[in-house]
């Protein structure tokens, strides 16, 4: 700090030479930089073109005295701060509260003694110094406290934009924490940082009831047991997990599309209802596979079927057994009662028969116009005729009256049976053909029966 002071920049005002002369040499001697004035009015040009540090200014001159020149530079506010130490002769009137009061802030009376006019003024120099050195560190405080604001500021709206998005979003979302074992450093919960309200009503909670709550693994396991690990894997190999699930609150099964993605220590959740679009898709699923007017399952299906029972059976070595069944003179039927009525005969035949298959491999399926098929995996050929004359029997139970059939006062069926361990020499097709045959045999035969398929 020494040096600085050294360096600092002094302005003596005196009419008198001789003693601007005595002044500048002993503070020259002590490496200031003195610059002279010897009236008011030069002094306050010189300190306008370049501030001094310091001004060492004599009261009595002619012109404008040091009271005046003082004031003067009170008033400007570039001069203003510049100290001021008065310099009088013991002999001169010297009104020390008035050197105050114009706002310089020590005096040295003349003739003076040469430490005590140097320790004033690096007294005051020092001052000075310090208060620059105050008014640069206030300046700097000034500076960061602004800088702090921006930065708060830009926190907030960033946190305000994170925070509308997450409230505001269709999409359930979450944040969790990873709740570690000390020990073990294994993860055996996750505590909820952020929950949406969106994501709060999925599971039926008020956001509240969720946050820096560890509910996490008690309620994944309800949802889908074992689930948990697959969430725990997202923190641990950071690999981001979609997961379709399910969940039934008061009788009301909804689905959901979840997309985990690791966050530090835990991951965040996005949660989507997919309960619409599920639906559709199942509804589709059956739309593809019911028959529409009897409800039972359509062709697509008893091919499908017959294709994979035909594998299980043929690896297995059980018997595969098929029933063809064809309605007796239903083009008489339609004839005579009407298309409607045919197809209402359609659905109580289908009906009947779905009743009587009862194992869940077995499979009921509208064939044809107004034939049916009936798969029946590990049934070997007497159990299918079994099957064959129960479905018979429910249909003339029905007792649909039929006035133009040759064979019955109701409406009745012939039934194709055909039975096979499969091999890989065969295909189901030889099975279809065979049940066919048999039902063109029964219906030779006279109709209303059950024929099996025998080789001759
Ligand atoms: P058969 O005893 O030899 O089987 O004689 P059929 O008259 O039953 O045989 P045919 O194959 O000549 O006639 C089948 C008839 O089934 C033709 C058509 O009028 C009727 N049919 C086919 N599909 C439907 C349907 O979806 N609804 C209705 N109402 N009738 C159908
Ligand atoms: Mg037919
Ligand atoms: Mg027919």
């Amino acid at each position: 700090m020494e040096s600085d002071i050294i360096a600092n920049n002094i302005l003596i005002v005196d009419d008198q030479i001789p003693n601007l002369r005595v002044l500048t040499a002993m503070l020259k001697e002590k490496n200031y930089q003195v610059r002279k004035a010897t009236d008011g009015e030069t002094a306050i040009e010189a300190v306008e073109i370049e501030p001094p540090d310091l001004i060492i200014l004599d009261i009595k001159m002619p012109g404008m005295d040091g009271y005046e020149v003082c004031q003067s530079l009170k008033l400007n506010d570039a001069t203003k701060d510049i100290p001021i130490i008065f310099i009088s002769a013991l002999n001169e009137v010297f009104d020390k509260v008035k050197a105050f009061d114009v706002g310089g802030i020590d005096y040295i009376t003349k003739p003076f003694q040469e430490e005590e006019v140097l320790a004033r003024i690096k007294s005051q120099l020092t001052i000075k110094q310090q208060q620059r050195l105050l008014e640069k560190e206030k300046e700097r405080l000034k500076q960061e406290i602004q800088k702090r604001k921006e930065i708060e500021a830009s926190l907030y709206q960033s946190r305000a934009l994170i925070s509308s998005i997450v409230n505001n979003s269709l999409d359930g979302v979450a944040a969790l924490e990873a709740v570690r074992n000390p020990r073990t450093g294994n993860i055996e919960d996750f505590r909820c940082l952020i929950v949406n309200p969106i994501m709060a009503k999925i599971f039926n909670q008020q956001s509240e009831d969720l946050i820096g709550k560890l509910v996490f693994k008690r309620f994944i396991n309800k949802v889908e047991l074992n689930s948990f690990d697959d969430f725990v894997g997202v923190v641990e190999t950071g690999i981001s997990l979609q997961k379709d699930f399910s969940y039934e609150y008061k009788g009301e099964k909804r689905w959901y599309s979840c997309i985990a993605v690791k966050l530090t220590d835990g991951f965040s959740v996005t949660v989507r209802d997919i309960t619409e679009r599920k639906k559709q898709e199942l509804e589709l699923n059956n739309f593809a596979s019911i028959d529409s007017l009897t409800g039972i399952s359509n062709r697509r299906i008893f091919d499908q079927t017959l294709g994979k029972e035909w594998q299980t059976c043929q690896r297995e070595k059980q018997p595969l057994a098929l029933i063809i069944m064809d309605i007796d003179y239903f083009k008489k039927y339609n004839d005579y009662y009407g298309h409607q009525k045919g197809d209402n005969c359609l659905i109580r035949v289908a009906q009947a028969t779905y009743k009587v298959i009862k194992r869940p491999r077995d499979l009921v399926a509208r064939y044809g116009g107004e034939e049916f098929a009936i798969i029946l995996p590990n049934t070997d050929r007497k159990g299918a005729m079994t099957i064959a004359n129960m479905v018979q029997q429910q249909i003339k139970e029905l007792a649909i009256p039929h006035e133009r059939s040759e064979v019955s006062p109701f409406v009745s069926v012939s039934l194709g049976i055909s039975c096979v361990i499969p091999t890989t020499e065969s295909s189901p097709n030889t099975l279809v053909d065979m049940a066919d045959r048999a039902m063109y045999t029964a219906k030779q035969q006279g109709r209303n029966m059950a024929i099996a398929y025998t080789s001759s």
